[in-house]
């Protein structure tokens, strides 16, 4: 979910000033490169290529699945970045900022290479935390030196390393230290966050920057002298925010444009991140940037998150602590996660993700606020008034006052998300949903349609008004649902915010009304049930374990129903050299026991031993099931009973 974060607040964003009009182009990519990468290839036994082909498949369709509107969702790899990346080094060159230096490394004599950054792990030497890698301490923010690390070993096989000397090229960094202060001071925008962190470093004292590395998997090093050497990914990836808008435009065959959004006077870049990413955004991004000497326009913006912690811990892929964005689909759709995540973003300070938060939000603000609101309006809407926004004769004061606060509301969210305080920004869009169920609540349409149709026809207009402001100040937060409450409304699906505030007319007819969202009944623990379910049938299984399991070819020697259990059946199975066991089957209802007496299967052998309607299965029999078919896995030639399957 922490990844998401950053994305997600963009895409809000990105959504939000289209609907203003604004010209927007949204960009990112997979950060391909690296020694993540080449680590994990390496475990995985396959090319990097073959890992970050496969990810980058991944990652792009879920972000899809959570509605993230990318114009250009790219990749590093990608040889127009490839291209870019090596033709701006090699002016940062020949501008003066790139030396060749000696340095040590540690190198593992084992794997027989060096290890910069990830290829080496051990304990901070600010603050001490166990797994800090050999680039960045992810608990303290701290860029490493890797031979300055405590206990230090390689990551790939465990082993202590030794300290070589090696040259590499270095970035001139202190030389911009006055424009990078001049920058961060004068950019009014940097939330506290970056601002605070970018001026500490600063106070530190810049060090040149090692740029180069001996790893293959990354982009080859443009600089005189460093045929062998490839480019740091911090120093490639945040260059993929310009190459993906080159590449955006290149593809419509508007090879230019792309200038304009880095280069253009009234054009202005933002970057949401999290705050682990603080320095190569707000200091080395903008150097690199300034010492190509071309005047590029520097981040206006660089919209910083805390930490979103998991039930009280940070989130770890490798403690398995969190919730990842493929298994979170699994459980609920994207439009509660968009929701939930934007209410509870670490802005200001870290925030803590639960259960029990997930479910309030869903159950007491989309469903009970948001959803009720606009079901009661559409509901009533179609039974007292044939479908029809009524007519409104002499608005109450009420209901003036009632239009007005609307009004004021759609303003507020908009204010809020001008300054990127999206938490309170969503919190005004729920708010208008529940001033709108207050004012129902006193108007009683239900009630006043008998005595006074007047004053039930002046609420509903009221109300149907509300709900088209809400589907539009809805649409960056929650596009599907936004998308969903317009076409119940009947209105078009091209909106503009300034809509938010103009009237539906008497007269116009409405749909059907169909609930937006759904409540969660699952308690806490069946929550976590339902996770560890989904995470049971995603995790991968090594080589090893599945050599562990012993599966042969089984002869069925009696099959008998187990009376009163409907489905099963008890099989006794020869598993070779006469020796037999009995499995607990469910499928009486898809064979006849005595067409099974005789026949060949598959079984698994070693499998704990389970108990069912008293009879213990000792054995597993392997079939497939495709909805209502269920067929067991036979082997296609006969085979002697014990035939190992491989
Ligand atoms: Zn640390
Ligand atoms: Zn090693």
């Amino acid at each position: 979910m922490g990844t998401l974060l950053p994305v997600l607040s963009a895409d809000v964003i990105a959504r939000y000033h289209r609907l203003k009009g604004d010209d927007v182009v949204f960009v990112s990519g997979s950060d391909e490169h690296g020694t993540p990468i080449e680590v994990e290839a390496i475990k995985q036994g396959i090319q990097p290529k073959e890992l970050t082909d496969r990810n980058h498949k991944i990652v792009s369709d879920l972000f899809e699945k959570y509605g993230i509107s990318f114009d250009n969702y790219s990749r590093t790899e990608n040889p127009i970045h490839i291209e870019f990346v090596r033709e701006i080094w090699k002016k940062i060159e020949e501008n003066g900022y790139v030396f060749p230096q000696e340095m040590e490394l540690p190198y593992c004599e084992k794997c027989d290479r060096f290890l910069p950054d990830r290829f080496v792990e051990g304990k901070c030497p600010v603050c001490g935390y166990e797994e800090a890698r050999g680039d960045q301490c992810d608990r303290c923010g701290r860029l490493l030196d890797p031979v300055k690390l405590l206990e230090p070993y390689c990551t790939i096989c465990g082993t202590k390393p030794v300290i070589r000397e090696v040259v590499h090229w270095y970035f001139d960094l202190p030389r911009f230290a006055d424009q990078l202060l001049a920058y961060i001071k004068g950019n009014k925008q940097l939330p506290d966050n970056a601002r605070n962190f970018s001026l500490n470093l600063l106070k530190e004292g810049l060090r040149p920057r090692p740029i180069t590395r001996d790893t293959k998997w990354a982009i080859p090093a443009p600089f005189k002298g460093a045929s062998d050497k490839t480019i740091y990914g911090w120093f490639e990836n945040v260059l993929g925010y310009v190459s993906a808008t080159l590449e955006y435009f290149r593809n419509q065959g508007q090879t230019e444009k792309w200038k304009e959004y880095w280069f253009g006077k009234d054009a202005r870049t933002l970057f949401f991140i999290g705050k682990d990413n603080i320095p190569f955004h707000t200091l080395f991004l903008p150097a690199l940037l300034i010492a190509t000497h071309d005047s590029y326009n520097l981040p206006w913006n660089v919209s910083t998150n805390e930490w979103l912690t998991f039930k009280g811990q940070s989130m770890s892929k490798s403690r398995r602590v969190g919730i990842w964005l493929d298994e979170a689909l699994d459980l609920f759709p994207a439009v509660y996660w968009r929701y939930t995540l934007i209410s509870i973003r670490p802005e200001a300070k870290d925030s803590n993700f639960t259960w029990r938060i997930l479910r309030e939000k869903v159950n007491s603000d989309l469903n009970d606020t948001i959803g009720n609101f606009i079901h009661r309006t559409l509901t009533f809407i179609n039974r007292y008034f044939n479908g029809t926004i009524p007519e409104a004769k002499e608005l109450s004061k009420d209901d003036k006052r009632m239009l007005q606060r609307s009004k004021a509301l759609v303003k507020d969210v908009s204010q809020k998300l001008d300054h990127f305080l999206l938490q309170a920004a969503l919190r005004n869009v729920t708010r208008l949903s529940r001033l709108g169920n207050k004012y129902l609540n006193e108007k009683q349409p239900w009630k006043t349609i008998k005595t006074d149709p007047e004053a039930a026809a002046n609420a509903l207009y009221v109300t149907a008004q509300i709900a088209k402001a809400l589907s539009i100040v809805m649409e960056p937060f929650l596009p599907f649902a936004s998308k969903d409450l317009r076409s119940q409304l009947n209105l078009p699906e091209r909106i503009e915010w300034k809509d938010a505030t103009s009237l539906i007319p008497p007269g116009h007819k409405v749909s059907e009304a169909r609930p937006l969202f759904q409540k969660i009944d699952a308690s806490d623990e069946e929550i976590q049930g339902m996770l560890e379910g989904v995470r049971s049938t995603q995790e991968t299984v090594s080589f090893d374990d599945f050599s562990r399991m012993d599966l042969r070819v089984g002869k069925i020697v009696k099959a008998e129903p187990i009376p009163k259990s409907g489905n099963l059946l008890k099989l006794t199975i020869d598993i070779g050299d006469n020796e037999l066991r009995t499995a607990v089957a469910g499928i009486a209802t898809h064979y006849k026991p005595q067409d099974l007496e005789g026949t060949l299967i598959s079984v698994i052998v070693n499998l704990a031993p389970r108990k069912a309607m008293g009879v213990t299965s000792e054995v597993m029999i392997l079939a497939a099931q495709d909805r209502g078919t269920l067929a067991l896995i036979q082997p296609s030639k006969p085979v002697e009973a014990g035939s190992r399957i491989s």
